[in-house]
């Protein structure tokens, strides 16, 4: 009874189980004499089938070499021991699975009971692995994975071939501390937090040893997800810039100067400071002439390797071409800037040695400042440049700072901040705008149509006292969006007839407080039949109650956007002289009722001077405009405009 049972359980134990069982004879087809459901339900074929078509051997259905196979068996017999094996088989569909095998033998019966299973599953992913792995390894980028500790797990073969990544070090290391010392322009922690919220982030990375740049990379920080989209580690990938950098000096090219200098300036949202030096050889052709081209690549790479000397973490150099270089610190620190100046001069005092001659070179330079202005780089370069030009000018071996615009600006704001002051704080409301709904154009090149929004304004402010939580209710926006889409339809049909006109809309300063504020602007455009060159957009309502810096960020966007921009209603608050200083705009309104009081009141007068003085350094376009501004600058006109409601104004 008992063995009847136990039959029982053996037969339904073979019957479930999710493997191949056989029992086989040991000759050199390994014959089957036994096999159960499984096998057949693995290979594909019918019990029927593996008779007809294989007179039941095994071994030809096994895609490896067979006679290599019963080798190893033969020995492992011999030994004692039971067999271990992985080998593929062919199924019936053709495909080619992966099987692990595992054999008992029986010397008795001279066969074996065999255990078959399939791992195909399993080998796919340990090719898979195989595959990327080396992959990895062989790849011609440098690659460092680490958890999220930020412990390396994995570097590759290229990355070792690297001298100031020491390999046994990097074990004991985390990347941050590999990579800190070497990345230019950014904190490991501010990469790696983007890192980590699933953003893939880039960087540079240069090292230098005796004043030459070793290595220069492109990395990118990739977050490492599982199939859960869960962050499991981060692979660092890094591309060789030396390649792209100038041959002769190791330095990086223009482009990749200009790049990081816009990168920097996109990342900076408060003040933003840089410096930039423009470096020329002096006479440099001379020097070509007299002691040959190999001693005038000498004086290039010697310059390089002063240039890499001056350099620190967040500053970048760069061949700009020929005997021109670019240097940019990334400094507030003026006595810094003076300090890489008198060192440009103390260079020059080194004599260059090339086959026991020797020669001096000499350098002009010039230098900009951005001084927290997020200035765009062919400005600053244009400023630097002017800079070079006029040390040229004066007989070469010397620099100039380039003064003009951002120095002006300094002492503007110095001298007058603090009048201005005491101005508006005596007329607390100077200006007040008269309510135009003109859209009487006719001869008109610029049209100005001011929609009623003033009411809507102060509507806007005083909200804006009331409610704290102003970021969840813009009921005055709501109604400002309606009035900005209503001048826009009126003026569509003007547009389609000549696309060269332009119409001016106010936009009051708060309403950039919005969120997504620019994203109705562009929804706006985009259904409207002209484009953001036929909008001017009026600057009105500097108002007190909040920063007007908290917004420059959008006005900034908003002239990338191609707007161009009149502020109006100045010297309603410090604010708004304060937007001028740091923000010059393409015009600046003045109403013809504020100026027709200026003509009599001298501290209003003062306070107008104040703005003609500005605009010139900001180059902005003053408009006049208003009833009766014609007759207001029949003998006097310091205005680049005049524009009388509905007349032209450029
Ligand atoms: P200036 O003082 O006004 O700058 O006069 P300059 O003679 O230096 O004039 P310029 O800057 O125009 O001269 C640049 C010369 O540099 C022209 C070119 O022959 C030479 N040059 C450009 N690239 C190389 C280079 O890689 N090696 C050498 N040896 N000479 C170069
Ligand atoms: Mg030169």
């Amino acid at each position: 009874m008992l063995r009847e049972i136990q039959d029982l359980l053996i037969s339904e134990l073979v019957a479930s189980v999710d493997a191949g069982l056989l029992f086989c004879k040991n000759d050199p087809h390994s014959t089957i004499l036994y096999a159960n459901d499984y096998f057949f339900t693995m290979i594909g074929y019918t019990r029927e089938e593996v008779q007809q078509l294989f007179r039941n051997r095994f071994a030809e259905m096994v895609v490896d070499d067979v006679p290599e196979i019963l080798e190893k068996i033969a020995v492992t017999i011999n030994q004692g021991k039971n067999l271990d094996y992985e080998f593929r088989m062919r199924k019936k569909d053709g495909s080619i699975i992966w099987i692990h095998d595992t054999a008992a033998y029986d010397k008795k019966r001279d066969a074996f009971y065999v255990v078959l299973m399939d791992i195909t599953e399993k080998k796919t992913i340990q090719y898979q692995m195989q595959k990327l792995l080396s992959i990895l390894e062989y790849i011609p980028n440098k690659i460092i994975i680490a958890d999220l500790d930020k412990k390396v797990e994995y570097i590759n073969a290229e990355l070792s071939k690297y001298p100031h990544m020491d390999e046994k070090e990097m074990g004991s290391k985390d990347l941050s501390e590999i990579m800190c010392q070497y990345i230019i322009g950014h904190s490991f922690n501010e990469l790696w937090e983007r890192v980590i919220c699933g953003m893939i982030v880039s960087f540079e990375t240069r090292y230098k040893n005796n004043n030459q740049i070793i290595a220069h990379d492109k990395n990118y920080l990739v977050p490492v997800m599982d199939n859960n989209s869960k962050i499991i580690s981060v692979m660092q990938v890094s591309e060789d810039l030396m390649k792209q950098n100038d041959a002769l000096t190791g330095l990086p090219n223009r482009g990749m100067f200009e790049n990081y200098f816009e990168e920097q300036r996109r990342l900076t949202n408060e003040m933003f400071y840089m410096t930039l030096f423009v470096i020329d050889i002096d006479d440099f052709k001379t020097i070509n002439d007299v002691y040959g081209h190999t001693a005038g690549d000498l004086a290039i790479q010697k310059t390089a390797c002063h240039l890499i000397e001056l350099i620190e973490e967040e500053d970048y150099v760069s061949r700009y071409g020929g005997d021109e270089f670019v240097l940019l610190l990334k400094t507030k620190d003026t006595s810094r800037v003076q300090y890489c100046i008198n060192k440009l001069t103390e260079f020059t005092k080194e004599p260059i040695e090339i086959n026991g001659e020797s020669f001096f070179i000499t350098y002009s330079f010039g230098v900009a400042s951005t001084n927290g202005i997020h200035l765009e780089y062919p400005t600053l370069f244009e400023y630097a440049d002017l800079a070079l030009y006029e040390a040229k000018h004066n007989g070469k071996q010397g620099y100039v700072i380039y003064e003009g615009y951002m120095a002006n600006q300094q002492l503007f704001k110095q001298q007058y901040s603090k009048q201005m002051k005491q101005y508006i704080e005596k007329i607390p409301s100077m200006i007040r705008f008269k309510k135009y709904n003109n859209l009487n154009n006719k001869n008109n090149e610029i049209m100005e149509a001011v929609y009623d929004i003033r009411g809507l304004s102060d509507n806007l402010r005083e909200f804006l006292i009331q409610n704290e939580e102003y970021y969840d209710k813009y009921l005055n926006a709501e109604v400002f969006e309606v009035a900005f889409i209503n001048i826009l339809n009126k003026f569509e049909p003007i547009v389609k007839e000549n696309p060269e006109r332009a119409v001016c809309i106010s936009l009051p300063a708060g309403f950039l407080l919005k969120p997504d504020s620019l994203g109705f602007l562009n929804g706006a455009i985009e259904k409207f039949a002209g484009t953001v060159y036929n909008i001017i957009l009026k600057i009105i309502d500097p108002s007190t109650f909040f920063e007007l810096k908290t917004v420059y960020h959008n006005f900034l966007k908003l002239r990338k956007l191609g707007y161009r921009i009149i502020l109006g209603d100045f010297g309603r608050e410090m604010d708004s002289f304060q937007f001028l200083l740091d923000f010059p705009t393409e015009f600046i309104s003045v109403s013809a009722e504020f100026f027709n009081i200026c003509k009599t009141d001298k501290k209003y007068n003062a306070v107008l001077k104040m703005i003609l003085e500005l605009a010139k350094l900001n180059q902005s376009k003053v408009i006049l405009s208003g009833k009766g501004a014609m007759e207001l600058v029949k003998e006097e006109n310091p205005f680049d405009y005049v524009n009388e409601s509905g007349k032209v104004i450029v």
